[in-house]
């Protein structure tokens, strides 16, 4: 049996070649929970796609849910095998059925591997990135150094964009020509919405891989025209191109299309003739084999929990603008920028959903577990197993220092650095209070005082404490952040 998220060869190259393959298509599923519909486009699109390469092999049962396809086959449990699945829900349910539950793939480490190897110590990235590179041999030489002597480029790679670009000028990404089976799903989507079944964000032509072909031309696409600026403008933002130098692989990763390490050594090989520069291939290595993979294992290492931590007493639930990708009614361009990417895309770079959504969900102090699903269910490439780092760690700090040595918490000045959208905005970033009172930089020092007991005690804030205490108008400015309230700003 294949979940939608493991739909690539290396989930069925240990069967059989006549061995049958169930696939199970669930509309209640959209029905329980609201996605982005361009989401629930690409999963659908992904599976019948699949099922319709697998042929005679594939058992295409469309049900209400797992079990009920079981029971609508009459296929017993316990002669299926399934590869252990992603979140916890599904894994609890495998084994309930008695199925074989074979080993997770998609990654590059097995959990009990990565257990043992965390014990009792702190996470830290940088120790497990540094540690993957020499058990996988990735840029490294044979005494297990880092290739050029650096294990990362990091300070080199957070080069605010271009001055006076509009865009980096690269060739418009890779992207799929819809077929028949898309054109299916749009009417079924279009059907089942008039039937009541409601969905975020907007429909549009797909924009990433839903086949293994498709993922390995965006793959190919990446790798040629983008890989090479891969890394310098990694935390750039550029109002007018959505997608900058990223790889856009996340979906098809996330679908299973591609396996991670084809990815790094795509990277690695075009490093290795001579095609990108070292610190473009380190970038890729980075990200997928070290913080894709962080986000995996710590999914499981940290338990089922993990995700209801809320260290800084977060309670402000998501406003209907913000979890209704309402970007025209926002007036602040980088987050109306932000909201806007989401709602025509399911999708934005890792900036803007670090620095620009996720530091005004913190901020505001909105709910985490609640900010997780957003971000899960609003954005193309969301599962349950990449929010517990990315949004509940990171961006929220919902876990009081676990995985961040800080909140990443910043005001309009660090945004009007990395950004090309202050110049266009009403607000002005250094301007504390009154009516252009930037409401990222109001935010910023508002969030700082909201928390003083549970932060200050942090060495890292221990300057930003000290600008707080010495702010002549602290009291104008909460007071005005109070005023807005939770509007769209
Ligand atoms: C608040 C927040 C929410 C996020 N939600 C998701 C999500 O729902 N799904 C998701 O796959 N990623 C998520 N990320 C991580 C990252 O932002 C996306 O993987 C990336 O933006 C996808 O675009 P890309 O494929 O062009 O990535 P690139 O910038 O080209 O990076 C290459 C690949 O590295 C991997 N990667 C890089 N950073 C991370 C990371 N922090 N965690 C996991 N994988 C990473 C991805 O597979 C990505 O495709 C989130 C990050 C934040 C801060
Ligand atoms: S001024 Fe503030 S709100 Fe406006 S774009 Fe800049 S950072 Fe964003």
């Amino acid at each position: 049996m294949l979940f939608a998220d493991q739909l690539g060869p290396h989930f069925v190259d240990d069967l059989a070649p006549d061995e049958q393959v169930l696939l199970v298509e669930s509309r209640d599923a959209f029905a329980r929970r609201r996605v982005h519909r361009q989401k629930a486009h690409l999963v659908l699109s992904a599976m019948r796609h699949r099922a319709l390469e697998l042929g005679d092999r594939a058992v295409h049962v469309r049900a209400s849910s797992y079990s009920e396809a079981l029971r609508r086959t009459g296929i017993d449990p316990s002669t299926v095998s399934v590869v252990d699945p992603t979140s916890y829900a599904a894994r609890r349910w495998v084994r309930s059925q008695r199925m074989t539950v074979l080993p997770a793939r998609g990654f590059t480490l097995a959990e009990n591997d990565f257990q043992h190897w965390l014990g009792t110590r702190r996470p830290v990235l940088e120790d497990f990135y540094r540690q993957q590179r020499r058990r996988l041999g990735i840029l490294v030489d044979p005494d297990g150094e880092p290739e050029s002597g650096r294990w990362n480029f990091d300070a080199d790679n957070r080069l605010p964009p271009p001055k006076g670009a509009r865009t980096l000028g690269l060739a418009h990404p890779w992207a799929p020509t819809e077929d028949d089976v898309d054109d299916e799903v749009r009417r079924d989507l279009d059907r089942w919405r008039d039937e009541g079944i409601a969905f975020v964000g907007v429909d549009a032509p797909r924009t990433f891989a839903a086949t293994r072909a498709e993922a390995v031309d965006a793959l190919e696409d990446f790798v040629a025209t983008r890989l090479a600026q891969f890394g310098p403008y990694e935390d750039a933002v550029l109002g007018a191109d959505w997608s900058m130098a990223h790889s856009l692989l996340s979906v098809p990763l996330n679908l299973g299309l591609l396996d991670p390490l084809e990815v790094v050594e795509a990277a690695v090989d075009a490093y290795q003739s001579g095609a990108v520069p070292l610190q473009s291939a380190e970038a890729v290595t980075r990200q997928v084999v070290g913080w894709r993979e962080w986000a995996w294992q710590l999914y499981w290492a940290l338990g089922e929990d993990y995700v209801d931590g809320n260290a800084l007493d977060a309670v402000t639930p998501l406003p209907s603008w913000f979890a209704e990708l309402d970007a025209d009614d926002v007036r602040a361009r980088c987050l109306a920028s932000a909201l806007g990417e989401v709602r025509d895309r399911g999708w934005s770079h890792h900036i803007v959903r670090l620095m620009v959504l996720g530091n005004w969900a913190l901020q505001r102090g909105y709910e985490p577990r609640a900010t997780a699903a957003w971000f899960r269910d609003s954005f193309v490439d969301g599962y349950d197993w990449v929010m517990v780092t990315n949004v509940v760690g990171m961006a929220l700090y919902a876990d009081g220092g676990r995985m961040a040595t800080k909140p990443y918490a910043a005001g309009g000045a660090y945004l009007h650095r990395m950004t090309d959208h202050c110049k266009a905005c009403p607000y002005s970033p250094s301007v504390r209070v009154g009516p252009t009172a930037c409401p990222f930089t109001a935010g910023y020092w508002a969030f700082l005082d909201r928390n003083e007991l549970r932060l200050r005690g942090n060495h890292r804030l221990a300057q930003p404490y000290a600008g707080l205490a010495r702010l002549s108008d602290r009291e104008g400015l909460l007071a005005e952040v109070a005023r807005r309230g939770d509007g769209p700003p």
